[in-house]
């Protein structure tokens, strides 16, 4: 009998230990012992090794995804007779050995503060392939990008054109810069023509822009490369990520008038499949529909098609990425408050909101399995949730998992490569876990755990007192 606290959207599994595909990296699988492995490693060899909670990539899943994103875009950029420029956005997911598989790969990449400029130069990839977005970016973070000379920043206030005209003039340089454009529609909602999508804080309104082009023109140590969107995150549909482009191309072919624009980017938020009953489109699909009214509002407005950029994030990093923790304790929750008494099974896990906020953040879901081992008892609905002192810190909200879950149970949380380590904390002083790459067998650290050490290494009374007993 189905437990009445199940949401609509959530199937029973027909196999409670299945693996499914889209959601999970592609070198995933249940070993004839019953126990998960990724790329040829064992989940119980990585834990033993690095602990839990743990991230693990599958690094030839990320490259092959990587590839795919840069292949698609550019082959339908190709189909209208232009080039795409792909930007891995680095916030989903960034370190030094990150950036240099995205150089390797013929990426360019996107950051959006000074930490995240600082990662992609130490990684070695060439500046002029960093772009540099952020509604508010520093005087200082605007000299180092300058200095370092990235290819683009994107402006996203009227103030920016002269901080960073003043900063390349100072430098005696031309700084390429694209002006970020609210077209009004955000693409992931349903009523995507809503402009209610006006009141949000990024980029400036499409009735501003053409005086600030023209303000941008008026520097000869800015260089304008063209408009930029980004309409949302997680987008499955592309109704409205071709509105916003129709617009900012209407917009782009009435700023020809007062000069060249070699390009235009329109952004990232490529949807991904985080549960088995997800449905994200390949993105073969956005890029086909894109370019498409690329080309036809180019012809409509008798214009030649420009350079395209894009920037996809989380399409590139999240399904490669899971986490694994340990189960401690489990709990079965009498429910009273619905129209039938039930029974919620709390799974507590050695992690939680720390590694991964966006269950908390944006109510987000995902999916888990058993991995150390398959079951044959019955699926039972369960709540996945982390060790910090709020209610809200929930790591899976709604999932089956078998019945006879039990401690030291290791559990794997599929599609959590993107927006995890990157929003993690320390919440609770829990140490944010490190990050380790599996290939063909081999697991190699790229991020260390942190340690109590790294915890306390800012707080001075602390310092001060553990050198006093040093001494
Ligand atoms: C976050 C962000 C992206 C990437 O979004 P995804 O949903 O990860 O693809 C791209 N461009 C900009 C400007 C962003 O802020």
């Amino acid at each position: 009998m189905s437990n009445p606290l199940a949401p609509n959207w959530l199937n029973q599994p027909a196999d409670v230990n299945a693996v499914d595909e889209k959601v999970w990296p592609r070198h995933t699988k249940r070993r004839a012992t019953g126990e998960l492995e990724i790329a040829g490693v064992a989940v119980s060899e990585l834990t033993t090794q690095f602990g839990t909670p743990l991230y693990v990539i599958d690094e030839d899943d990320f490259r092959a995804r990587a590839t795919a994103a840069r292949n698609a875009l550019t082959d339908a950029a190709k189909k209208i007779g232009t080039e795409a420029k792909v930007y891995y956005a680095s916030k989903a997911f960034l370190s030094t050995e990150i950036v240099g598989w995205i150089d390797e790969l013929g990426l360019n990449i996107d950051v959006a503060s000074g930490g995240e400029l600082a990662a992609a130069l130490a990684g070695g990839i060439d500046a002029n392939r960093i772009g540099l977005h952020g509604n508010n970016k520093s005087l200082f973070e605007i000299g180092r990008a300058v200095t370092a000379g990235v290819g683009a920043i994107v402006i996203d206030s009227e103030i920016e054109i002269e901080r960073i005209a003043s900063a390349a003039g100072a430098q005696d340089k031309v700084q390429g810069v694209r002006l970020r454009v609210n077209t009004g529609v955000h693409a992931n909602t349903h009523d995507f023509l809503a402009t209610a999508r006006e009141d949000q804080k990024f980029g400036i309104a499409l009735a501003d822009a053409a005086a600030l082009v023209a303000k941008i023109r008026s520097h000869s140590h800015l260089k304008f490369l063209g408009l930029h969107q980004h309409v949302g995150s997680q987008i499955y549909a592309v109704e409205g990520f071709v509105e916003s482009t129709k617009r900012l191309i209407e917009l782009h072919a009435q700023l020809l008038a007062g000069g060249e624009i070699p390009e235009i980017n329109l952004g990232g938020g490529f949807g991904i499949n985080y549960k088995p009953g997800d449905k994200a489109p390949n993105i073969g699909y956005f890029a086909d529909a894109i370019t498409a009214i690329v080309a036809e509002e180019c012809a409509k407005h008798k214009i030649s098609v420009p350079k395209l950029a894009f920037e996809p994030g989380r399409f590139i990093a999240g399904n490669p990425g899971i986490t694994l923790y340990n189960v401690g304790t489990i709990k079965e929750v009498k429910v009273t408050d619905g129209a039938s008494p039930a029974v919620r099974k709390y799974v507590s896990v050695d992690g939680g909101m720390s590694d991964n906020a966006r269950p908390a953040l944006y109510e987000a879901e995902y999916h888990t399995l058993l991995a150390s081992r398959s079951s044959d008892a019955a699926p039972a609905l369960s709540r996945v949730v982390g060790k910090h002192c709020e209610s809200g810190d929930i790591v899976v909200r709604n999932d089956y998992l078998p019945a006879d879950v039990q401690p030291n149970d290791l559990l794997a949380v599929a599609a959590t490569g993107a927006y995890c380590y990157s929003l993690s904390s320390n919440y609770n002083f829990l140490t944010r876990p490190p990050v380790v790459a599996v290939r063909n067998g081999q697991a190699r650290l790229i991020i260390r755990g942190e340690t109590e050490a790294d915890l306390f290494s800012r707080d001075l009374k602390y310092q001060a007192t553990q050198k006093n007993e040093k001494s």
